[in-house]
């Protein structure tokens, strides 16, 4: 991820004045929110809640006020709009809301990762077990990643939101809200006027992490995909927004590129499965001996490749007679 962090000013057609500002969520790590001069003011995500994330967005408000000479302030935010359910857009909610007094909303789909926070993530990791058992992950491995993925599960305390949307206009705001499901299931890209605020659905340089649909529903290759070519369609947009890296000039190309790219990968999970292969198998083809976090996340990039690839009849399991067999065993995969 390729950190942009300068305070940028842009200005929508319609004359409303948009602050990005790039706060340091987690160290090394640079989540864009955005202040957005509509009445009420609005803020577009809250970074990570944690304490060093919190004096971040503070002291982007003050570099936004000097640089600027703006006098807008975070106890100004009255309406706190959330992209997507990842702890590093919402986690600093309760630090906006206590500070503001803003109320606070999310796409339905990702409306209980705040509400139930942590029930979510325990009943999420139970799919997750599963999976990897599937994938061909031996038992310690599991345990492993199983503890790492609830690394976040102290970090927010669940609170019930004030507002939820689907797709459309949003009541009371210039925003228009489109629903792209994938990267996460309540994802949305955000437009105002000629601006698209694309949260972490299309980025300037990195494609975001996919997992299967298995596991989450409303994620997985099939809804990503649909909902690139859906946000391509909109029409009128200057300039895109994500919820990291930089501005994107030329969204259609970035999302050609985000397509194509998954297209290739696509060929290459397809190509390693000429004969019988496990997710676990593939995953190392594709992306080496990855460490810590990284071996997570290469098994779920790899389970929804295949997953898409399986859905659409191009992968068969062909261990059948195990399968009808065992309660939870290893998949076998092979190009059809
Ligand atoms: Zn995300
Ligand atoms: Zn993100």
């Amino acid at each position: 991820m390729q950190n942009d962090r300068a305070i940028r000013q842009y200005v929508s057609a319609g004359g409303t004045v948009v602050y990005k500002l790039p706060v340091e969520a987690f160290p090394g790590h640079v989540t864009n929110c955005y202040l957005v001069l509509t009445d009420p003011v609005t803020l577009i995500d809250a970074a990570s809640g944690q304490a060093e994330s919190n004096m971040s967005l503070l002291d982007c408000f003050e570099r936004m006020r000097n640089e600027f000479r703006e006098t807008v302030a975070l106890e100004d935010v009255k309406r706190l709009i959330v992209t997507h359910g990842h702890i590093d857009h919402f986690g600093g909610l309760h630090f906006v809301a206590e500070r503001s007094g803003a109320a606070v909303g999310i796409h339905e789909l990702d409306r209980s990762v705040i509400g139930h926070f942590k029930e979510r993530l325990i009943v999420s990791s139970k799919n997750l077990h599963i999976f990897l058992e599937r994938a061909g992950v031996g038992p310690e491995r599991v345990n492993k990643l199983l503890d790492m993925n609830k690394w976040s599960k102290d970090l927010f305390r669940a609170r019930p939101v004030d507002f939820t949307f689907d797709e459309g206009p949003l009541d009371g705001s210039p925003f228009e809200l489109y629903h792209a499901p994938g990267h996460c299931p309540g994802q949305v890209c955000i437009r105002l006027d000629d601006i698209l605020f694309t949260a972490d659905h299309v980025l300037s340089r990195i494609t975001p992490n996919q997992s299967p649909e298995f596991i989450t529903r409303y994620t997985g290759l099939g809804h990503y995909l649909g909902a690139l070519r859906r946000v391509r369609a909109v029409p009128g947009i200057r300039v895109a927004l994500g919820g990291h890296e930089a501005a994107i000039d030329d969204l259609a190309a970035r999302i050609d590129a985000t397509i194509a790219f998954h297209e290739a990968r696509l060929d290459k999970t397809l190509a390693l499965c000429a004969g019988p292969r496990t997710v676990a198998e593939v995953s190392r083809d594709l992306f080496g001996e990855r460490k810590g976090y990284h071996v997570l996340l290469a098994f779920l990039e790899t389970g929804a490749h295949m997953e898409y690839l399986y859905e659409r009849g191009h992968l068969a399991v062909v261990n059948v007679d195990e399968v009808e067999r065992q309660y939870n065993p290893v998949l076998h995969y092979q190009k059809q």
